[in-house]
């Protein structure tokens, strides 16, 4: 049993999972390729066993093996309110027991899309979906759909879904596993989608000048949060839309997970730019799944039925998925301070990481953050782009991430995954894990440049 934890080559030992979730991870991998069912689960940038999930509540989690872990990750990004919210149980216990789904159209979908078109600015008409992934395809289908043009640009390390024109240099599993782009994407729809620098319209721009007429769109996440958390630049944004006008190209912002966690009318409502069309996801569901593109009236009529652009699912805006997004948003909602809650909780991990970092053990270590969304970077600053990002020393981060897990600190088992801060977590919890974060960054010491 012992052996089944592994070693990172260069980093420090990776710490051992309990005996349940060993047997359970050897039985996944015969039956489920890696043992999961999203790559980044496999702990494959960071070494060793997963702890397998048993339960949770409010910001912490419980292993199969009983250890108690503090979350920063929060199901990938959609558990705002943390884990096993009360409102939430209670709507989906209600829902399920009228009824797990009926695939006709139920008074919840109506309340849903009333809710998010009043919540955020771009979006008159939206149409509900079940992942990001779903959410992505559709909205790009309708913008080549609406412009006759088949070329897209998409932002070296941002993701948006596994989708094959979104997996040409993409970011989050696909840049952890440094497969940034996937076999099995034919070379005709590689050449379809056109790759620009995060944070540099001179390179939107120049791929604008050498495609012109052929780009449908551009997409863009508004805050980058899958290789790790980078900031738009001041200008980017309203640059990314100066641009696309002007080239008759929409703009879509995947607002997947900054949608209601930045404020309720997402990255757009916090910069004031405005996107043609917008793809949520994450917060939405409640930790059920549902995702949902939308934008004005006009652009969402050329969709199934009323116009000629077909997307379909038999579970999209499932009566159980659409009873835990109502309750979710309803609860973010009915809290004015609850942003500036998540703000504060976010600056004061930030700051704290940053301090120590600044403590002089570790002097390459760089702290990003746009609300309570952050990541701390085994790299020099700035990190800007993806560039910047790929130049961190994940070796230390996979010791750092073991040596924090031991503590029972959960993070995202990778450098390129933003750490999701919820309203669960106190200043206690803050203060418990930048504890836990000295020790972790003294045991992960700058080795190599
Ligand atoms: N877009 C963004 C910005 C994401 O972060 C993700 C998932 N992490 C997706 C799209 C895809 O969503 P899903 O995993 O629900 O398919």
């Amino acid at each position: 049993m012992g052996s089944t934890h592994s070693i990172i080559a260069g980093a420090g030992p990776v710490v051992p999972a309990g005996a349940q979730s060993r047997l359970l991870f050897e039985r996944a991998q015969r039956v489920i390729p890696g043992g999961v069912n999203s790559p980044v689960r496999a702990f494959g940038a960071v070494g060793g066993t997963p702890p397998f999930i048993a339960r949770a509540r409010g910001a912490r989690l419980w292993d199969v093996d009983g250890k108690e872990y503090l979350d920063f990750v929060g199901s990938w990004g959609p558990l705002i309110l943390g884990h096993a919210h009360p409102a939430i149980v209670e709507a989906v216990r209600e829902a399920a027991a009228a009824g797990t789904s009926y695939g006709a159209p139920t008074a919840r979908e109506v309340e849903l899309a009333e809710l998010v078109t009043s919540m955020v600015p771009s979006i008159e008409k939206v149409r509900l979906v079940s992942s990001g992934t779903e959410a992505a395809m559709a909205a790009v289908r309708l913008a080549r759909a609406a412009t006759g043009r088949r070329k897209l640009i998409k932002f070296e390390g941002c993701y948006h879904g596994h989708g094959d024109s979104f997996l040409i240099q993409a970011g989050s599993g696909a840049a952890t596993f440094g497969q940034p782009s996937s076999p099995g994407v034919t070379v005709g729809t590689a050449a379809d989608t056109l790759n620009a620098r995060y944070n540099d319209l001179e390179s939107v721009g120049a791929l604008f000048a050498a495609n012109r007429g052929d780009v449908a769109a551009v997409i863009v996440e508004p805050v980058a949060a899958n290789m790790g958390t980078i900031a738009p630049g001041p200008g980017f944004l309203a640059g990314l839309r100066r641009l696309a006008s002007g080239e008759g190209a929409l703009l879509i912002f995947d607002e997947v997970i900054t949608g209601f966690r930045l404020g309720l009318g997402g990255a757009q409502g916090l910069f004031g730019v405005v996107p043609d069309l917008t793809i949520l996801g994450k917060v939405l569901g409640g930790g059920l799944p549902i995702a949902a593109y939308g934008g004005p009236a006009d652009l969402m009529d050329r969709m199934a039925p009323v116009g000629p652009v077909y997307q379909a699912g038999t579970l999209s805006g499932n009566p159980v998925a659409t009873a835990a997004g109502l309750a979710q948003l309803k609860e973010l909602a009915a809290d004015p301070l609850i942003y500036r809650r998540l703000d504060e909780r976010g600056a004061a991990l930030a700051a704290g990481l940053g301090e120590l970092a600044m403590a002089g053990t570790v002097n390459t270590v760089t702290v990003n953050r746009v609300g309570s969304l952050l990541c701390l970077y085994f790299a020099p600053g700035p990190v800007i782009d993806w560039e910047s990002a790929a130049r961190a020393d994940t070796r230390r981060f996979a010791t750092y991430f073991h040596a924090m897990l031991e503590q029972g600190i959960y993070l995202p088992p990778s450098q390129f995954e933003a750490l999701f801060v919820s309203a669960a977590h106190t200043e206690e919890d803050i203060a418990r894990t930048l504890g836990a974060a000295k020790a972790a960054l003294a045991a992960a010491p700058a080795t190599r440049q």
